[in-house]
């Protein structure tokens, strides 16, 4: 078995088929007639640009606009005059061949590409060395591999898929793709999951492993690979993935449905995010909206803090295609499991007890806090943007936020800047200490959100990503029930919305008793969602009353498990 990373679900089974591109040798020749050679480049730029249009509108009407835009980026790259003037002026200047001259510039753009920071610039570079390649191509006569007649049942293998050769795929031929390079946000992996081609991708010499021909068994949730399986493994798979293809199917049903209990009780059903394109996701699975956005996320994997206007145009992205849709944002939630490098963070003891999330950000007001708030504020003028304050433990630290907020807005007003003035402002419910002082955090805050990933590391005791205690860690346990009870209570007294964004939320065997207690929200990973708007839908929360009374009698974790697995579906 080889591991790789997750970029498309679903499991794939079939015959390897290698697609290596051939080789272009490209060697700096001299030219005499630099005119006639600029037309020939042209004529070149010509051909691409005709095939980029044909794949653009393939993909527009086999899959979507929105994958449509990626050809449509590589369009405008072969359109930008800067970038075909620096190629004729190469051809000019240095009387060279206009493979060379293509090679020279377009290595140059990728080069600056690859190195910023933005992942999304640095895909660009991928994006210029495959325009590259195909101009490099028509200029030499060199077919391109033709993906789109494979036999069916192939998996493709590949160092790496460039984006025109994953749009040329035919889905009804291709049952998985594997490559040695690429991450889950490239847009090979963007496409495959476009196209629900389950799709494995970084899997270290994965070429050294595999010939044409063999059985390749990948899982694309997991991210694993299996290359000429044992008998027993192979029909594992077949049954998971028998199973994947009938649940997804059965599940599309609820697409446009509303998430309402038997009893007329309407759910709020939204999704977590880390990303803004985790957005495109949410809309797949018609979440109707977003429960948690990690805003952690767009602070890892860089050298340095995302300014305030990288940050606006992030928040404002989610809530614009959100369209009035709730979109609550966390503000950063870093220490503990979540390491950020360049922040200067010394090693605590205690991690998870130590200077994190709110802590850390009410001490770093100047350089951190505040530039993610006003960015927050900012985007608030673009949709339904709520902030919510991860980590709290007393009222003070939800006072001084929000002391914060009002500052900034004054600061805002002051400038003529438009936010959303009635912004609401909650927090999430995680800690111990929170829950206990639930009723006095609902008589100030807007709304509650609870983390029950960490609500029951610190009600337990137990560190969360601890093997030797993990035993303990369960929300299923008493003392986590009458927490969760507890908050969710407390907000329904004061009249405050109550949701809940951790692991639970979609667990079916917890959903009963959350619809019980009377929460109002439920957020979890997008691909969840219609899952748990099938099981909401055929509840009625009067009659799961007496399921809850039964599972809060338990005296033990087990009891309370054995009890509840009857619901797990
Ligand atoms: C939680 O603690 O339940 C939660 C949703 O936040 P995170 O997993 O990011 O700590
Ligand atoms: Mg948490």
């Amino acid at each position: 078995m080889y591991k790789g990373t997750s970029a498309s679900s679903g499991i794939g089974i079939g015959s390897a088929v290698i697609v290596e591109e051939a080789e272009l040798v490209i060697k700096r020749e001299a030219v005499t007639d630099t005119a006639a050679e600029v037309e020939r480049f042209k004529g070149a730029l010509d051909q691409t640009m005709k095939d980029t249009e044909v794949l653009a509108a393939d993909l527009a009407t086999r899959v979507g606009e929105k994958e449509a835009e990626i050809m449509q980026g590589h369009m405008m790259l072969l359109m930008d005059p800067m970038l075909t003037g620096e190629i004729e002026n190469s051809i000019t200047g240095e009387a060279i061949c206009s493979e060379y001259a293509v090679e020279q510039v377009c290595q140059n753009y990728a080069m600056v590409f690859a190195s910023m920071d933005d992942e999304l610039m640095q895909q660009r570079a991928t994006d210029m060395l495959d325009i590259k390649t195909r101009m490099q191509k028509v200029l030499l006569g060199v077919a391109s591999v033709d993906i789109s007649a494979l036999p069916a049942g192939s998996i493709l293998v590949a160092k790496d898929l460039t984006p025109s050769m994953t749009a040329g795929i035919n889905p009804a031929n291709v049952a998985g793709i594997v490559t040695e390079l690429g991450g889950k946000t490239s847009h090979s992996a963007i496409l495959a999951r476009a196209l629900e081609i389950s799709a494995v991708v970084a899997v270290s010499d994965f070429l050294t492993k595999v010939k044409n021909g063999d059985t390749v068994v990948l899982d694309g949730s997991e991210g694993v690979v299996y290359v000429n399986p044992e008998q027993s493994v192979k029909e594992e798979y077949e049954s998971k993935r028998e199973k994947f293809l009938k649940e997804k199917k059965e599940l599309e049903q609820y697409i446009g449905k509303p998430t309402v209990t038997k009893d007329g009780v309407h759910i709020e059903l939204v999704a977590n995010i880390g990303k803004p394109e985790d957005v495109e996701k949410v809309l797949q699975y018609d979440g109707e909206g977003v429960g948690l956005f990690r805003t952690e996320f767009l602070f890892m994997d860089r050298t340095s803090m995302p300014t305030e206007e990288e940050q606006f145009e992030a928040y404002k992205k989610v809530a614009e295609v959100l369209a009035g849709k709730p979109v609550i944002i966390r503000t950063l939630d870093i220490g503990g499991d979540k390491e950020i490098p360049y922040m200067g963070l010394q090693k605590d003891e205690n991690p998870f007890l130590g200077y994190r999330a709110i802590r850390f950000c009410l001490d770093r007001k100047d350089d951190v806090y505040k530039p993610q708030l006003r960015a927050l504020l900012r985007a608030s003028a673009f949709g339904n943007i709520k902030i919510m304050i991860p980590l709290v433990t007393c009222i003070d630290e939800y006072r001084e936020a929000k002391a914060l907020i009002e500052e900034l807005k004054a600061e805002l007003d002051q400038a003529g800047i438009a936010y959303n003035k009635e912004i609401q402002v909650g927090v999430m419910v995680e800690t111990a200490a929170a829950s206990l002082i639930a009723d006095i955090f609902a008589k100030e805050v807007d709304f509650f959100s609870i983390g029950t990933n960490d609500l029951t590391q610190y009600t337990m005791s137990v560190d969360r990503g601890n093997d030797k205690v993990s035993y303990l860690y369960s929300t299923f346990n008493p003392a986590v029930l009458r927490s969760i009870k507890r908050i969710i209570t407390c907000a329904r007294e004061a009249g405050i919305m109550v949701g809940m964004c951790g692991e639970a939320a979609s667990d079916p065997m917890m959903i009963p008793l959350l619809l019980a207690f009377g929460l109002n929200e439920f957020s979890m990973s997008a691909s969840a969602i219609l899952r748990a708007r099938k099981l909401i839908t055929g509840y009625s929360t009067e009659e799961l009353q007496a399921v809850a009374d039964k599972a809060m009698s338990f005296a033990t974790t087990k009891e309370v498990e054995d009890y509840m697995k009857t619901f797990a579906g």
